[in-house]
């Protein structure tokens, strides 16, 4: 599902010279590294800020944190999604409430969060799933019309648009992950919440150091969640490589959307005009999908499922409250999706393969 090892050489060299730059440099955390890759990424993001922290699900609760949301708040999120979302809004010491997806998409779906808002409600998480990102302006006015507060999970939408808008600058923030694995990955971990709101990025900053304003000073108590220097200069490098990455997954989506013809198999909605969806990942769904995932496996194709488990199965969450409809899409989605290979490094016959084996499944 992943190649690291046939990235190009180009990337490696420049990747091992700033790798010597760090340490040569004696700075190792927090430094100008970590500055000049927050100045890089909020300027793609298209917000006037950016923080670099220690992973994705900090930069969740970090951000939730600055907004003031903990004990006593609810926050509705996905039961969709990576459990850190989730985890991250109880670590803030929220209530996390769980609203359906649109089955077409796997994204939340608007009216199943309406359901959801009670006077706790205090924000909710939106999780650009898969690499999508759609409906902002509903989303944007949903949150304001109701008083409450959007925070962006962009894990999986590196500089996904919608409009021409790049995701986390919607909402009051956004909150990325550098996991190696997603769009934009670290070598090791990293993550980074985004905004244009400078107050709040002041408090992020506090937050991510102890809660620490200026050295030995603890206005209120925070977490240790830096980005270090060796991840950020890393992540300068591999920014560079970021848009053809992202063009050469396209490229696989639209021959994967050309290609596949199999009754047994459906597609996810294609992405709208305004969506420049980044395919993290490209899901299909098939009511037969252990099967499908076997026979893959035989004719050499790697698949993974994201995810098996929607949230609320998952035994420290199943009294969690949810959509009083109940969240019926999520979980048919999680008995059927499979994520087929999707990455910058698999070739056109790799992708001819993978299209002539699903199309083969009977
Ligand atoms: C990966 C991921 C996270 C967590 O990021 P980490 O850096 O692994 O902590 C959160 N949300 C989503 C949707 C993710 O895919």
């Amino acid at each position: 599902m992943n190649d690291f090892n046939a990235e190009p050489a180009a990337l490696r060299s420049a990747e091992l010279v700033a790798v010597e730059r760090v340490l040569n440099s004696g700075w190792y955390v927090l430094g100008q590294e970590v500055r000049a890759f927050e100045q890089a990424w909020a300027g793609r993001c298209g917000t006037t800020r950016a923080a670099g922290v220690g992973n994705g699900m900090d930069a969740i609760e970090i951000g939730l944190r600055a907004l003031d949301v903990g004990p006593g708040d609810e926050v509705i999120t996905t039961p969709m999604t990576a459990f850190a979302t989730v985890l991250a809004i109880v670590r803030a010491g929220a209530t996390p409430v769980l609203a359906d997806i649109d089955p077409r998409t796997a994204l939340l779906a608007p009216e199943s969060v309406e359901r959801c808002i009670t006077s706790q409600t205090r924000a909710v998480v939106l999780v650009h799933l898969y690499g999508q990102i759609r409906d902002m302006d509903n989303w944007v006015e949903l949150c304001a019309r109701h008083g409450i507060a959007l925070l962006e999970d962009c894990a999986q939408a590196h500089l996904a648009e919608w409009n021409g808008k790049v995701a986390g600058s919607f909402g009051r923030a956004g909150a990325y992950s550098f996991y190696p694995t997603k769009n934009l990955g670290a070598i090791g971990d990293g993550g980074a919440l985004v905004s244009s709101d400078a107050a709040l990025m002041d408090r992020v900053e506090v937050l991510r150091n102890y809660g620490q304003s200026v050295r030995y000073e603890h206005p209120e108590l925070g977490l240790n969640s830096r980005l270090d220097e060796l991840q950020a200069a890393l992540l300068q490098v591999r920014l560079d490589w970021l848009d053809g990455f992202t063009r050469r997954r396209q490229e696989i989506a639209a021959g994967y959307r050309a290609g596949l013809e199999n009754p047994l198999v459906r597609l996810l909605q294609a992405p709208g005009h305004s969506e420049n969806h980044v395919y993290h990942l490209f899901v299909i769904t098939c009511e037969e999908r252990e099967r499908l995932s076997g026979f893959l496996k035989e004719r050499g194709v790697a698949t993974l499922i994201h995810y098996p488990m929607p949230v609320h199965h998952q035994p420290p969450c199943r009294d969690i409250r949810r959509d009083p409809q109940g969240l019926a899409a999520s979980e048919g989605h999680a008995g059927e999706c499979l994520s087929l290979p999707c990455h910058p490094q698999l070739s056109d016959a790799d992708v001819a393969h993978v299209i002539k084996a699903v199309n083969d499944f009977c």
